[in-house]
């Protein structure tokens, strides 16, 4: 499995939902509680890797250390804790089998689903640092949510974890409240 090093805007997104699987942003439930959930999120992830048995444990601990580093983006934290997310992984090479040749990064042999979720949350990390900011790095903006992001979109004006959950469930809280003020007005 290759990933391209100029694609940090999956690989950022990767991460994102990596961390948004962790049961403190769910009310203690773990969405990747088991080996079944990992392959299904490796799967809609088009990650190509089998799923080990040591996996699990190794993806929930990726996951707390991206929420870490999501959770504390200064400059250097996220160069130093991304770097050392990629640093186990395989070589760096061009991929120039569809027209332009692109930077990839290749997962050497044996590599498990953790060491590529690892590889992939590292290139996101670096990337948006490079190409973006590190104020791209944000906790949701829907007050009842615990969850954060990375925000890749252009105008990095981005404001919940997961859009279409968090940003609905703000828009009927303040539907609902316009509504109660209107009442209370008439
Ligand atoms: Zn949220």
């Amino acid at each position: 499995m290759q990933v391209a090093l100029d694609d940090y805007v999956r690989a950022a997104g990767v991460a994102t939902d990596l961390v948004n699987t962790a049961p403190e942003v769910w009310h203690g439930e773990d969405k990747l509680p088991d080996l079944d959930s990992l392959a299904a999120f490796a799967e809609l992830h088009s990650i190509p890797v089998n799923t080990r048995p040591s996996d699990l444990r190794a993806v929930h601990r990726l996951r707390a250390t991206v929420r870490d580093l999501i959770d504390h983006p200064t400059r250097d934290r996220l160069v130093t804790g991304a770097t050392a997310l990629t640093s186990s992984i395989g070589e760096v090479s061009l991929d120039a089998t569809s027209g332009r040749a692109r930077w990839t990064v290749s997962l050497r042999q044996g590599a498990t689903v953790a060491d590529a979720l690892s590889l992939i949350c590292g290139v996101g990390i670096l990337g948006v640092v490079q190409s973006l900011d590190v104020a791209r790095f944000r906790a949701c903006g829907a007050p009842t949510c615990r969850g954060v992001f990375i925000d890749t979109t252009r105008p990095g004006r981005r404001r919940y974890c997961m859009p279409g959950l968090c940003g609905n469930r703000v828009n009927v809280a303040n539907h609902r409240a316009r509504k109660a003020s209107v009442l209370h007005d008439a």
